[in-house]
């Protein structure tokens, strides 16, 4: 292991704030070595946008880098500690399998963490073997590149590179590191372990952080910590929102996968939903359906419960006073969700003002989609061009009856028809991605080495409201709907 000299070449640029917090929130630790690493995928559009040089990224030095046997100049890497409700359960976590590398500003002045997962072992491990195997790198990868491209706040994939060696699973699979950009890693589970096991100061310090780093705006004047806790609020009831309206399920909502930054963060089981049913649950461990595509919204306001009860010393020093506070701003969360739910149903039918029964009209629809089995994106996208797709529900009377309604509405509204599609265009996506197309371009990738299948789906993700004839191809379902699709998490 060895700091790079010099990193004017690549570009990368440090400042790690939060290694300068007390030394009871991180471990510092150097990834562990790998014996022969060899870059799979770069992102080049995200490393331009970061400041960096793609070619110095590709170099061998830049490999090594990226692969965690080398040290950026400037980086001071670590694990982080944090704790977290896991399927409810309360539980002391951390980077187990993950490093900060340090804080990247951009040149726009932006500040990125920059993080290896798949870095080694490290004091939060516990059993695990703190490696990471390359198809769920590269399932990330392909995964948070395509929440991207739909426009829902996301950590960002930089680059995946095989170590050479291989991680011991149910079989023997060749391991990766990939490398995650993300506005932050604080999460939920951050002001657990701090409330659980830190100084009443040590708790006043990561707010202050944590608002510096994400809410500068945040007047100091008034109440700041509960200021914090209505952003974050405000972020999470938007994030979730977005998820709903694509059909994301994210598949393990633990309090620790709750970023404050409001990124979609921690792309383990999560998949897309194809029919259209709220029970949808895709992780192989989620037995109970907890964190089901219906229940994400009430699992995100039992999460932020837990964010609220450790900021209650910091809210009010009379402590019913700090729970009556934070229950306010809690009951905020389901208004706020409920709201952004609402502008983003009315924009997916076209709908541009409000009418008082729009929400029946949009759940009328929903249960005939739950009803006819239809499927998720592909309805709204028949809706969009006026395409006959989903034969079985557009068959129905009873649809045919809401059609004429759902048009009705949109008459009564100013917008001509070109600007209702153009609406409707932009907020139903051509594609999400499909879980059998994923599979497929892992498996050639992981078992071929074959990348082109994987870069050719990156490429129709990455914009997936131009509706080219591509990408409409790209959403067909397979032959045999996946409806027993499984996911796994901790590979
Ligand atoms: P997750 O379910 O991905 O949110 O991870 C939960 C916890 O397990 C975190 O503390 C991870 O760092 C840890 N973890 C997951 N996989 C491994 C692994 N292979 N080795 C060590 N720790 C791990
Ligand atoms: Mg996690
Ligand atoms: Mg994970």
């Amino acid at each position: 292991m060895k700091n790079l000299t010099t990193d004017i070449e690549t570009g990368w640029n440090f400042d790690n704030s939060y290694s300068r917090l007390p030394k009871s929130f991180f471990t510092p630790l150097k990834p562990t070595s790998v014996g022969s690493p060899k870059l799979t995928v770069l992102n080049n559009m995200l490393a331009r946008s970061l400041g960096l040089n793609t070619e110095a990224l590709q170099s061998k030095d830049g490999i090594e880098v990226l692969a965690g046997n080398q040290v950026p100049k400037g980086a001071s890497p670590l694990a982080q500690a944090y704790a977290g409700h896991q399927f409810g359960h309360f539980a002391m976590l951390g980077d187990g399998r993950a490093l900060l590398l340090g804080e990247h500003l951009t040149p726009q002045g932006e500040r990125v963490d920059i993080q290896l997962k798949g870095s080694g072992r490290t004091p939060f491990s516990r059993r695990g073997d703190g490696r990471a195997a390359l198809g769920p790198m590269l399932r990330e990868y392909i995964i948070s590149e395509a929440m991207h491209g739909l426009g829902i706040p996301t950590t960002r994939s930089l680059a995946v590179v095989t170590t050479g060696e291989s991680v011991i699973r149910e079989t023997k699979l060749p391991g990766a590191v990939l490398t995650r950009v993300a506005a932050s890693h604080l999460r939920v589970g951050t002001f657990e372990y701090v409330a659980k096991w830190g100084t009443a100061e040590d708790l006043r310090m990561i707010a202050d952080y944590t608002l510096q780093r994400h809410f500068p705006n945040v007047n100091d004047g008034e109440n700041r910590y509960l200021l914090l806790l209505y952003e974050v609020i405000k972020r999470q009831a938007l994030l979730i929102a977005k998820w709903q309206l694509v059909g994301f399920i994210h598949g393990v909502l633990n309090t620790d996968n709750v970023a404050l930054s409001g990124e979609t963060i921690d792309y383990g089981p999560c998949a897309f939903m194809d029919t259209y049913d709220p029970a949808t649950v895709f992780s192989s461990i989620d037995l109970n359906g907890r964190y089901a595509y219906g229940n994400q919204p009430p699992i995100t306001e039992w999460n932020l419960a837990r964010f609220a009860e450790t900021l209650l010393p910091l809210l009010h020093e009379n402590q019913v006073q700090a729970v009556k506070l934070a229950e306010e701003a809690l009951s905020d969360f389901v208004k706020q969700f409920h709201s952004n739910w609402l502008v983003g149903m009315r924009a997916k039918l076209g709908i541009a003002n409000e009418e008082k029964e729009d929400e029946s009209l949009i759940e009328d629809l929903l249960r005939m989609m739950e009803k006819y089995r239809a499927d998720y994106t592909n309805t709204f996208r028949a809706l969009t061009f006026d395409t006959p797709e989903e034969t079985v529900l557009f068959d129905a009377q009873e649809f045919k009856e809401w059609h004429m309604a759902w048009q009705g509405r949109l008459g009564r509204q100013k917008e001509p028809k070109t600007a209702i599609r153009e609406l409707m265009r932009k907020s139903n996506p051509a594609l999400i991605p499909r879980n059998h197309r994923v599979e497929a371009a892992l498996e050639l990738a992981v078992k071929q080495e074959d990348y082109k299948v994987m870069q050719q789906l990156l490429t129709v993700l990455s914009n997936p409201y131009e509706h080219s004839a591509e990408q409409i191809d790209y959403s067909k379902l397979p032959e045999l709907a996946n409806c027993s699709y499984r996911t796994f998490c901790g590979t």
